[in-house]
């Protein structure tokens, strides 16, 4: 039995039941799921949820389901020192949480593997979901698990290597001719005509709920401590608000101690409508058409942004754009220092962090988590210039004369 009690509208707190809706109907804001707290405390520990599976799972009677989860093995990725990244940076105590190692090579995985779940419950044979690549290879391969049938839609500009890794699940898989935000819009109005489950339409409360497991897992990996700082990249800003939860979640349990982690947001300069806002200093986030190559976070109208906007200031933390440029620069710093090859996405993040340390907003000895939440090699267009070998004959001579050794 799960320790999920209802729905309840984030403004005017009117309550619902468990059912596949996303928005109030008195206000049109985000309904989330609540918890029944005092139950739930009781049921786990720390013991208890240290023998748990070495997945997401582990912290199964924290997420808002009943049935038997659908689970690719997704979660408890690596939390490593980054020491060589660090100190190029100028800070000791950092830490990369490598999402990259999810089954589909992105968190996505997370909220999904809990929104299909629910789907399945609330009976639910066809699943679908507006993305911007990494989320329909999540919700294609979740599917093809579950044996349920995937409609997923996707802007037409995706890049190709994307494609490939929605395509290999077999969904349908529909690309339209627009931006993200076209492409919601049109789901939107699919979600009023089929009885499907919409991952992150009809069913975007339960998948909200999958990304608190990465504020779980990095506090238990510090050994059961929030960190000082997060910083993670934010494309409609919801992962972001569920990160900060789930680290005020474990508080609240007792679990940890009482959360002091400032939330850091970052953005690619080309596509910045929250953080435009943090530093405007306006709680209104204006929409704007998104241009970069960090293509996973191009959302020009964020859903949740006055949400995230929230959580970076309640929290004390901040938001950082950064250039095409500096993204593609952060890639190869991840990469160069630290051994992983992560998106543009990381790049956002490794570029953003050096911003923030530099400005000395984020101190040299403040514990400090970057999220890298996708991996490289499905969009490796971007950074094809780097392919540069010694081209040489099969004799030792070749080999000394071109590389002068
Ligand atoms: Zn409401």
């Amino acid at each position: 039995m799960g320790y999920a009690t209802a729905l309840r509208c984030r403004k005017c707190g009117q309550e619902y039941p468990l059912q596949p809706i996303n928005l109030c109907d008195f206000c049109l804001s985000p309904l989330e799921v609540s918890y029944d707290y005092k139950a739930m405390a009781k049921g786990i520990s720390r013991e208890k949820l240290a023998g748990g599976p070495l997945t997401m799972w582990r912290y199964r009677d924290m997420l808002p389901v009943e049935s038997e989860e659908v689970d690719i093995g997704t979660g408890f990725t690596p939390l490593v020192k980054a020491d060589n990244l660090g100190r190029e940076l100028g800070l000791d105590r950092l830490y990369i949480k490598n999402d990259c190692l999810n089954p589909t090579y992105s968190f996505k995985d997370r909220p999904v593997s809990v929104a299909i779940t629910k789907a399945q419950e609330f009976g639910f044979d066809t699943i679908a979901c507006a993305s911007t690549g990494n989320l329909a290879a999540s919700v294609a391969a979740h599917a093809a698990k579950a044996n349920m049938k995937a409609y997923v839609f996707v802007p037409s500009d995706v890049e190709p290597g994307k494609l490939i890794g929605i395509a290999i699940y077999n969904p349908v898989l529909v690309t339209v001719d627009g931006i993200y935000d076209d492409v919601n819009r049109l789901c939107a109005k699919l979600t009023q005509k089929y009885n499907w489950g919409f991952i992150n339409i009809n069913l975007r409360p339960y998948y909200a709920e999958g990304s608190k497991t990465l504020g779980y897992e990095v506090a238990e990996q510090l050994g059961w401590r929030a960190p000082d700082c997060v910083i993670s990249p934010a494309a409609s800003g919801l992962s972001f608000t569920r990160i900060w939860k789930g680290l005020d979640e474990l508080s609240m349990l007792g679990l940890i101690e009482p959360v002091n982690t400032h939330m850091y947001l970052t953005q690619a300069a080309g596509s910045s409508p929250i953080v435009n806002a943090f530093q405007t200093g306006t709680l209104h986030v204006h929409p704007v058409e998104p241009n970069t190559i960090a293509k996973s976070i191009a959302i020009g109208n964020p859903a949740d942004g006055y949400y995230a906007l929230r959580a970076a200031r309640q929290s004390g933390g901040g938001a950082c754009a950064v250039t095409d440029e500096e993204i593609i620069a952060g890639m190869k710093l991840l990469a160069q220092t630290e051994g992983i090859f992560a998106e543009a996405v990381g790049g956002v993040v490794v570029s953003a962090l050096r911003k923030l340390a530099a400005s000395g907003l984020i101190k040299r000895n403040e514990l400090t988590v970057a999220l890298i939440t996708g991996a490289g090699p499905r969009t490796q267009d971007i950074i094809s210039d780097i392919v540069r070998p010694f081209t040489i004959q099969p004799s030792l001579e070749s080999f000394e004369e071109v590389l002068g050794v």
